[in-house]
């Protein structure tokens, strides 16, 4: 005898895959996912409007100069976690973000996830991005890091920084209009108390 699922069954198996099939993000950061990973930077405490504003994954030939013009309209800064492999492939647009004032920051060699490589292996990519990425700071791509990287990358020779997000766009997933994107995290910027 063969199982056949009622219509409303198959819906509804279908919907719940498609939801895990989606990136599923907090777009601002629970306090107690922050108090995981104590040693690493989520926020920075002030009592002015600051807003720390950070783009990943670049240097890239066409966005970043994109995004640099859109923050010289606005004179604000920002910080670029950069991987190490695209800033050997456009060291013009590495040294355009260093040209406009912008900080910058480690984000490895290969844009590896810290969950699936062992902490050694995970330092060596980040010491190779070094060669092109002067900075202390370090993000984690996908924010993936274990106790035991956190514990390599700021001790001894390695005294990365290593910054989080307490805000995050969501501005990779292609079905997000900007709009929605904006009305997201907007909403988000209230200080804690
Ligand atoms: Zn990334």
């Amino acid at each position: 005898m063969t199982f056949v699922a009622p219509h409303f069954w198959k819906k509804k198996t279908k919907s719940i895959f498609n939801f895990l099939k989606r990136d599923l993000y907090f777009v601002k950061t629970p306090w107690w996912f922050k108090k995981l990973y104590p040693n690493c930077m989520w926020d920075i405490k002030t009592n002015e409007k600051n807003l720390y504003i950070t783009f990943d994954d670049g240097p890239h030939p066409t966005i970043t100069p994109f995004v640099l013009a859109q923050l010289k309209k606005y004179n604000a800064k920002a910080t670029f976690f950069l991987i190490g492999d695209n800033a050997k492939k456009y060291p013009n647009v590495l040294q355009q973000i260093a040209d406009d004032g912008h900080a910058i920051g480690n984000h490895t060699m290969h844009h590896i996830n810290g969950w699936k490589t062992d902490a050694q292996a995970d330092l060596n990519d980040v010491k190779e991005a070094k060669q092109y990425i002067n900075s202390n700071l370090f993000r984690p791509p996908y924010g993936r890091i274990t106790k035991q990287q956190i514990q390599l990358l700021t001790t001894n020779d390695s005294t990365y920084t290593i910054i989080m997000w307490n805000v995050l766009a969501g501005d990779w997933e292609q079905s997000l209009s900007p709009q929605k994107c904006f009305n997201q995290i907007k909403i988000k910027f209230i200080p804690e108390q």
